[in-house]
């Protein structure tokens, strides 16, 4: 089993104060997180950083990842070292992810900042977060139930843009500590999502 934060942004997503280094360091220093997905907002600048400065600790996985604006709301992909072409919209975002055999999460569905609200209710998903300590608690349940409703695995993710927001939330994966591995392993359910502090 492998502990990792699904969603995380760095400096490079304009919105965010963390460097590279700074999630490196923080994760190697991390008692028992060992994984972390890069989902900046439409970039992979800071994923390819970390992925760098991360190369030297053989126990960190980094999982490439970008969180997608479209005029429906906010789409996770994990798995994928490319941008889709602009303009983002939800279909266009799926074609791509599914062309690429990229992993579809939803991000926070019913939080009004980027969630995609009722069309979660049909989006060919992987995944839902049920857990993002930014959505309110009843938010959170909403996509819990929505996950249940659907039938897909629930994930988890701090969605970090500064320090002290890191780790908050997390995901258990049954899996292997490598990324292809952890991928799959979403894709079959074998996850159990945490959170780290009262949210
Ligand atoms: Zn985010």
């Amino acid at each position: 089993m492998i502990c990792v934060d699904l969603h995380m942004h760095t400096k490079f997503s304009g919105d965010a104060q963390l460097s590279p280094k700074i999630i490196v360091n923080e994760l190697h220093a991390h008692p028992f997180i060992k994984g972390v997905a890069i989902t900046d907002h439409n970039t992979l600048q800071g994923y390819f950083q970390v992925r760098r400065l991360a190369e030297p600790h053989e126990d960190l996985i980094v999982i490439p990842g970008i969180e997608l604006a479209t005029p429906d709301g906010e789409i996770i992909l994990l798995g994928i070292e490319e941008m889709p072409k602009y303009p983002l919209t939800v279909d266009g975002v799926v074609d791509f992810a599914s062309e690429k055999a990229a992993l579809i999460v939803m991000p926070h569905p019913f939080r009004e900042m980027g969630g995609l609200g009722d069309s979660a209710e049909k989006i060919q998903a992987h995944a839902i977060e049920v857990i993002n300590p930014s959505a309110t608690p009843e938010e959170n349940k909403m996509a819990k139930e929505l996950a249940e409703k659907r039938n897909l695995p629930g994930v988890a993710g701090s969605d970090a843009h500064v320090l002290g927001q890191m780790w908050a939330a997390y995901t258990e994966v049954e899996a292997e500590s490598n990324v292809e591995g952890i991928l799959k392993a979403i894709k079959r359910g074998r996850v159990k999502p945490v959170a780290s502090t009262k949210i």
